[in-house]
């Protein structure tokens, strides 16, 4: 397995790396990697990877074996290239402040209905969530966006660390948005907001609450009979 530097500093932006394995020419694995793949709700960065003067367009990066890997828009990477690495800190960041974001909403929500989150998947433009319930109070939708913009006005800080899974399966609601949670590992990552809430989570977060902006909801839809999907984007 490569080194996955996100979990780290998500705040990364630029590294250098070496070429460890690459598969058709387009698919390339380093020896560690700060491009996050899609995963749990969160899209993958691109970015652009470079040896020397030759530029190598990041468009996709999955998880595959244990390993991050990298497509790229032209072949001619070779195992053992030193490689520098540029995340597109634009995207990057959007998502970061959207998954944070989501933590929060979806905490609130829980809190007030005891609804489960079924899934989740963050964009640039919005994001939604799912809940899973039958009803959904609409004229309460408003009192859910003004608390969780309340939450992010008051500039929480975000930590990330590890627990033993059997400790942190006694923690409530740890898994309640659950986003990519592999069920084999010993270790979860923690992802905690304050002491507003408290999540199993792999994807990269803001340190601060503050540095998400404003919340605004976009639209409620039905999606079947227990799922309720609430769509939210970014104005600051
Ligand atoms: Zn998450």
């Amino acid at each position: 397995m490569n080194d996955v530097l996100y979990l780290e500093d998500s705040y990364l932006k630029e590294f250098n790396a070496t070429v460890k394995n690459v598969d058709k020419g387009k698919f390339v694995v380093l020896d560690k990697s700060a491009f996050y793949p899609n995963s749990g709700g969160q899209p993958w960065d691109e970015g652009v990877i470079k040896r020397g003067d030759d530029e190598f367009k990041v468009v996709f990066v999955g998880k595959f074996s244990g390993n991050i890997s990298h497509e790229v828009d032209v072949v001619g990477l070779k195992i053992g290239d030193s490689v520098n690495c540029f995340i597109d800190w634009d995207r990057r960041y959007t998502l970061m402040r959207m998954h944070t974001a989501a933590h929060i909403l979806s905490s609130v929500v829980h809190n007030d209905t005891g609804a489960l989150i079924t899934g989740n998947q963050l964009g640039l433009d919005r994001s939604r969530i799912d809940f899973n319930m039958e009803n959904f109070d609409r004229t309460k939708l408003s009192d859910y966006l003004d608390k969780a913009n309340d939450i992010i006005n008051s500039d929480l800080d975000v930590k990330s660390f590890y627990l033993p899974r059997a400790e942190a399966m006694k923690l409530p609601s740890v898994v309640k948005l659950a986003c990519a949670l592999p069920p084999s590992i010993d270790n979860l990552r923690i992802v905690k907001i304050g002491d507003f809430d408290t999540q199993a989570d792999g994807g990269t977060h803001v340190k601060k609450t503050s540095e998400i902006g404003m919340l605004e909801l976009v639209k409620v839809d039905n999606k079947g009979k227990n799922n309720r999907r609430i769509y939210f984007k970014l104005t600051k």
